[in-house]
């Protein structure tokens, strides 16, 4: 979703500037190419959508001084450079970005807005596990989401209370450093990133402690989670807002919860019936009787004619998983197995003997049969 895994972005290319560009220019440039890229003005237009979203996210990266500086000097931004799949960086569901973000970008162009842009939080995606039964009735769950907060001890600014980020006495605030070079040629001039500030112009003499200097902490956010009836694994649940902080007053992100199914030990699942194999007793197969089926909900008789078979299937109707499209529910599907006794007793093993005689099979005589024919006289 968001692009080849690993591959470093040049956000300064997706915004078409020089490395060297002010926070002016990035401005400049940026809301440029929204007005030109925006999913409005190009609808349908898959391509548009891709490149919006890069410049979303260049943006939001040189816009911040300490996200540019980590950009800059390390080539990511983050605790680890983006992966691959849907991770940190996925900018899902533009549906929501444009809601939340059209009004205040495009109602702010021109006039007063001239601060950094609100940017939308990250959304965040987690895995939960649920069992079959909470799969089948739905559940309340509690989960336990690591999140980016803007770090309350310095209010997002990194500098310890009662401090603020300075300019960095290196480079004047200009973020690079000019080194000049004589050769026979003529004077060269190379132009650096300021290695003391890593390029943002700022430094933190004075870092906070609870963040340490990056403004934001990890916090565990508690969310409570209903889960609805009828989900299977892979399952994506959409929690709005419970996503990573916006910047900049903009909206959070949402968190994606994606569901786990446990295996269960007595059921199956294949689409919307549940599977469940029955051992039968040898006799109720051959004679006809009653079995006990375990449901979901506890458990059903069931009739078992004489004559039954191993590999008989029973359908219950309605027992089994919501149905994900259209309602009610599916089948709960009893595979019969006809269980051979064991561990027979003497008298067991007699009788058997005698209705095998009485079938005409062969079988392997124990010799009781002859003790206890005292049984039949
Ligand atoms: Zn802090
Ligand atoms: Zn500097």
């Amino acid at each position: 979703m968001s692009g080849p895994a690993n591959v470093r972005k040049d956000y300064y290319e997706i915004l078409g500037v020089g490395r060297d560009a002010s926070q002016e220019e990035i401005k400049k440039a940026y809301r440029r190419l929204v007005r030109q890229y925006h999913p409005d003005a190009n609808p349908g237009n898959k391509e548009a959508e891709e490149k919006f979203k890069l410049i979303n996210e260049a943006y939001e990266v040189l816009s911040d001084p300490q996200k540019k500086a980590q950009y800059d000097q390390f080539g990511f931004v983050g605790d680890m450079p983006p992966q691959g799949g849907e991770g940190a960086w996925d900018f899902g569901n533009f549906g929501d970005l444009f809601g939340d973000l059209f009004g205040d970008f495009f109602g702010g162009f021109g006039s007063r807005r001239s601060a950094n842009m609100p940017q939308r939080g990250m959304d965040l995606e987690m895995p939960l596990t649920v069992t079959l039964r909470e799969a089948a009735y739905g559940a309340t769950k509690v989960v336990y989401i690591p999140k980016w907060e803007k770090c309350a001890t310095c209010g997002g600014s990194g500098a310890a209370p009662g401090s603020s980020p300075e300019r960095c006495p290196v480079c004047g605030g200009k973020g690079q450093v000019e080194s000049r070079s004589r050769s026979p040629f003529g004077e060269f001039v190379t132009v650096r990133t300021c290695q003391r500030c890593g390029g943002s112009g700022y430094v933190i003499n004075n870092p906070c402690k609870d963040c340490g200097g990056r403004g934001r902490t990890r916090v565990r956010h508690k969310v409570e989670v209903k889960v609805p009836p009828g989900v299977d694994s892979g399952t994506r649940l959409r929690i709005r807002g419970e996503g990573d902080e916006g910047q900049n007053g903009g909206p959070p992100g949402d968190l994606y919860l994606v569901i786990e199914v446990e295996e269960d030990p007595v059921f199956k699942r294949r689409g919307d019936d549940l599977h469940v194999t029955v051992d039968v007793p040898f006799p109720v197969a051959a004679l006809g009787g009653k079995v006990t089926v375990p449901t979901l909900d506890g458990q059903e008789e069931v009739e078992i004619s004489p004559g039954t078979q191993s590999g008989t299937v029973k359908r219950l109707k309605g027992l089994g998983m919501p149905r994900q499209r259209g309602s009610g529910r599916g089948d709960l599907v009893a595979h019969i197995n006809v269980a051979v006794p064991r561990n027979l007793t003497d008298k067991q093993k007699a009788l058997i003997e005698a209705l095998a005689l009485e079938m005409n099979v062969p079988v392997k005589s124990s010799g009781l049969l002859e003790k206890i024919r005292g049984l039949f006289a």
